[in-house]
């Protein structure tokens, strides 16, 4: 256990490195884009106001990498912790009888009891620990959510071992091979790295955002607005544009690909659990979501097909079950 501790702290300290990094020469590259571009001259204004030999120092882009890494080492640390938390305060009467009785019923089983893994339950975490050998990744930590919904979720082992939640209303309603299943699910998650590839996806998009707004400045500035070329509204123009573009085309892209990190996680949980346990761990999501009224579908099935695919893309992080027990067959 504590050569895994180890090794997952050595790797999240890996992990950590590698996207400042990664984050650094973007950032960098987009500086000097933007002032080739827009012919700021930006590196020279900085060295004006003593800024400049910042870019032009290598120990203090050495220094400025470093806090850039603690910081990110540090949300890493604290992204359990916290994660435990809220879910502790979640879990407590008052909390769930002032903010969520009305919109998130509570399990009569769990109510009052703090967050974390009751005597009862400690088989789960046996089960998980077993699983986890199977998959060869470290023991997850299991946590409860009084919730009634049927629910699992893991946070990634970036510098603790993985945590994995699970939602009072699936132990009630799910058998133990079941159960196995669900956490051979969220594990593949792990084992696959989705949260990292997904952290570095978000990076890059962070940084083609830009590309964009070039383009339309060279097109709007140059192209129709010779005159006030100056005073670069093309550039501003362009950045509204894109900006408000933005709040729509990550949502498209990350949840198209958090789509296929399902299926993938399917796939590799059905190799190390019961197929059959796992289709029907399925089955029962799908029934209890039929039962559920969802306000998405109620607003999307006034709308057109065509219209009703596309927002279904747009917003739904997760396949559909059907989809997924067909994917599986
Ligand atoms: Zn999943």
């Amino acid at each position: 256990m504590n050569n895994n501790r180890l090794s997952i702290r050595t790797y999240g300290l890996i992990k950590a490195w590698f996207l400042v990094i990664l984050l650094m020469t973007l950032v960098f590259t987009q500086f000097s884009i933007s002032s080739v571009l827009l012919q700021l001259d930006l590196f020279e204004r900085m060295s004006a106001t003593g800024l400049g030999q910042l870019s032009s120092y290598w120990p203090a882009i050495g220094l400025v990498t470093f806090v850039c890494f603690c910081v990110c080492c540090l949300v890493w640390l604290l992204y359990r912790p916290f994660n435990l938390l809220w879910l502790k305060l979640k879990n407590l009467p008052l909390f769930s009888r002032v903010l969520y009785s009305r919109f998130m019923p509570r399990s009569p089983a769990l109510q009052g009891r703090l967050a974390g893994l009751p005597d009862d339950h400690l088989w789960i975490k046996r089960l998980a620990s077993r699983v986890a050998r199977k998959l060869g990744v470290a023991s997850p930590t299991i946590a409860i959510d009084s919730s009634v919904e049927i629910n699992a979720k893991v946070s990634p082992d970036f510098f603790h071992p993985s945590l994995i939640i699970l939602t009072q209303g699936l132990l009630d309603k799910l058998t133990p091979d079941e159960i196995e299943a669900v956490i051979a699910h969220e594990l593949a998650h792990v084992k696959m790295q989705d949260t990292l590839s997904m952290s570095i996806i978000h990076l890059l998009m962070l940084f083609i955002i830009w590309l964009p707004v070039y383009v339309f400045h060279i097109v709007i500035d140059y192209g129709f607005l010779f005159k006030w070329r100056d005073k670069r509204i093309g550039f501003l123009l362009g950045l509204t544009l894109v900006v408000a573009a933005y709040a729509l085309l990550p949502l498209l892209v990350f949840n198209a690909i958090n789509r296929r990190h399902e299926f993938r996680a399917d796939k590799l949980a059905v190799r190390f659990s019961n197929i059959q346990s796992f289709f029907s761990a399925l089955k029962t999501v799908q029934t209890s979501q039929s039962q559920q009224v969802n306000p998405l579908e109620q607003v999307l099935s006034v709308l057109p097909e065509i219209f009703q695919r596309f927002i279904k893309r747009l917003f739904l992080s997760h396949p559909s079950v059907s989809s997924r027990l067909e994917a599986l067959h």
